[in-house]
């Protein structure tokens, strides 16, 4: 898979412009593609790409079913849009929104609950990998907010290991320290799930993955594609990512 993830960034006619140039150029990707963009976008770009190979998500969903939570966006309200995936657990979320693993356990389930498959993110701060402790943060964000799943829920989960140090700072985790960490979320979830369950799922790297690195990165056998930000905004050089794969 190929997911790019639009953040808040493009107007609604400047999305639909960029979705529009992607439905011209994906006819007959290689991999699963898939366009995360900002709730408002959500209706007209799945209208614009019905019927097309290109999958569409939102960025996040509210960790409350309904009611009385002004400003927020539910899960059901996502799925009514058409989109299919869901963005969850992103560092920023985590970050600037103070998303716990309780909280994005609670988000975890609505999303399943409503027909979306989430895409999941993880990922260590520099200063935890400068301390060594990245695995024990991932294997705690995993068993925070996804292993209490059974294995069918399991099932419908896309992870993307993106390191924070790389998110939009331009430095990318060398080939060598993406597939470490993929192979050791993928032991973690065959603990959990077993080996079947662990071969099936898709682990994509993200953090300042671009047309030039992304071929060496999806290289690594554990590497199953990319969660790309910055370079998703450019139709030239989010369709080379996708032919990378
Ligand atoms: C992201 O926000 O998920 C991301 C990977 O961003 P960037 O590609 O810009 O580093």
């Amino acid at each position: 898979m190929v997911a790019g993830n639009w953040k808040m960034n493009k107007n609604l006619q400047e999305g639909l412009a960029l979705a529009g140039e992607l439905k011209q150029q994906v006819k007959n990707p290689a991999c699963a593609v898939v366009i995360g963009t900002p709730f408002i976008h959500l209706a007209s770009v799945c209208e614009l790409l019905k019927g097309t190979p290109i999958h569409v998500a939102a960025e996040n969903c509210a960790d409350k079913d309904k009611g009385a939570f002004t400003g927020e966006v539910s899960a059901e309200m996502v799925k009514s849009t058409g989109a299919e995936y869901c963005i969850l657990g992103h560092s920023e979320r985590r970050a600037y929104y103070h998303e716990t693993p309780a909280i994005l356990k609670d988000k975890v389930e609505l999303a399943l609950a409503n027909g979306l498959k989430p895409i999941f993110c993880i990922g260590e701060v520099k200063e935890e990998r400068e301390a060594g402790r990245q695995n024990d943060v991932v294997k705690a964000q995993l068993e925070g907010s996804l292993f209490h799943l059974s294995e069918d829920a399991f099932r419908q989960i896309t992870l993307a290991y993106e390191p924070v140090w790389a998110i939009g700072t331009g430095l990318t985790a060398t080939p060598a320290q993406a597939q470490e960490m993929h192979a050791f979320i993928r032991s973690l979830i065959a603990e959990h799930y077993g080996k079947a369950v662990a071969d099936d799922t898709t682990i994509l790297y993200g953090g300042s993955c671009n047309e030039k690195n992304a071929a060496e990165l999806f290289a690594n056998p554990d590497v199953d594609g990319g969660l790309i930000g910055g370079a998703s905004l450019v139709a030239e050089k989010f369709l080379a990512i996708i032919a990378a794969r």
